[in-house]
């Protein structure tokens, strides 16, 4: 019997947690958590997702800002203004949406968002006390795969994990969990040799690789557990268009123990923790341990 991960449940439950666990921080630190978005630019799916994290936010009982820029905004200006929400006392967390315009270093803004508001956990401070174990805010989208990963039960600990794409985003933090979860990591790329091999020893496959249905079912070892990350927008035959993930889903749930559908999988759950992000940063500025929430 394979388990089919409900995404949209489990982050409902985890936004109801973060929900309940901000009226507490409220009540220790005479105020609320904010988050504040920057969108620079009319991307369509960007304009989308920061409409949704504004509503969730909100819902949570934070305080939620947008800050909307032009196209042509230029570096030293988006600069200027990530410094002044740096300073600002009232944000704990600042979202810089991505993909930035060609003009603009994405980098450099990276670097620039103070670490302990960086709710993105991009920032090199957040990735290297990652690497080293330490706590850190750590990126969403991995935060999201190791919840579910833990409602489903799936033992990390001891077991042989394939990370499929080493982007700072998604394939090295969330090898970084798992790591920091006691598995056995290996971090494949577009450079690998054999990946159909590497995915058999695997007992738990994540795939963040940005390639339609790439992971076969035939690579799968039987009763593993299966994370696809993978979002693509792929055209149908009445010219819409459909999201599928990086797994071919119809053969892999076949031979999985677990697995995330998309969409409805991993989708769901970055928003979630992009609200528990968000809360832990408020948490640290106040000294107030979250796990005491
Ligand atoms: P990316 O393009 O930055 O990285 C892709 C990685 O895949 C690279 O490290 C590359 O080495 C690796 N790769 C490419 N071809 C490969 C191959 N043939 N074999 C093995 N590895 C290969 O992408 P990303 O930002 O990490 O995102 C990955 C996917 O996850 C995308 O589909 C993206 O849309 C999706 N995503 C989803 C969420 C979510 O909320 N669910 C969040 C972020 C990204």
């Amino acid at each position: 019997m394979t388990t089919i991960l409900d995404g949209k449940a489990v982050a409902a439950d985890l936004r109801q947690n973060v929900a309940a666990k901000v009226q507490r921080f409220q009540a220790k630190a005479g105020r609320l958590p904010g988050l504040t978005v920057v969108l620079v630019g009319n991307d369509p799916a960007s304009e989308v997702y920061v409409r949704n994290k504004g509503v969730q936010t909100r819902e949570a009982g934070m305080l939620s800002d947008e800050i909307k820029l032009p196209e042509s905004t230029s570096q030293r200006d988006l600069l200027n203004v990530v410094a002044r929400l740096n300073a600002d006392p009232a944000v704990d967390g600042i979202l810089v949406q991505m993909p930035l315009p060609k003009q603009i270093d994405t980098q450099a803004i990276i670097e620039a968002i103070d670490p302990m508001k960086d709710v993105d956990g991009l920032h090199p401070v957040n990735a290297g006390k990652l690497a080293q174990g330490m706590e850190a805010l750590t990126p969403c989208t991995p935060l999201g795969c190791m919840i579910l990963l833990e409602k489903a039960g799936v033992e990390v600990a001891g077991a042989n994990a394939l990370v499929i794409g080493r982007s700072i985003l998604v394939g090295r933090p969330v090898a970084g969990l798992l790591l920091a979860g006691n598995a056995t990591v290996t971090i494949a790329h577009s450079r690998s040799r054999d990946l159909p091999a590497l995915c058999k020893h695997a007992d738990i496959v994540i795939a963040a690789v940005g390639r339609p249905e790439m992971v076969r079912g035939e690579w799968i070892k039987r009763g593993a557990a299966v994370i696809d990350v993978g979002i693509n927008r792929v055209p149908k035959d009445d010219g819409k268009t459909k999201l599928i993930g990086d797994v071919h889903y119809a053969s892999a749930v076949e031979v999985a123990g677990v697995i995330t559908p998309v969409p409805g999988g991993v989708g769901p759950m970055t928003i979630a923790c992009l609200l528990q992000n968000t809360l832990t940063a408020a948490c640290y500025r106040e000294k107030i341990d979250p796990k005491t929430l």
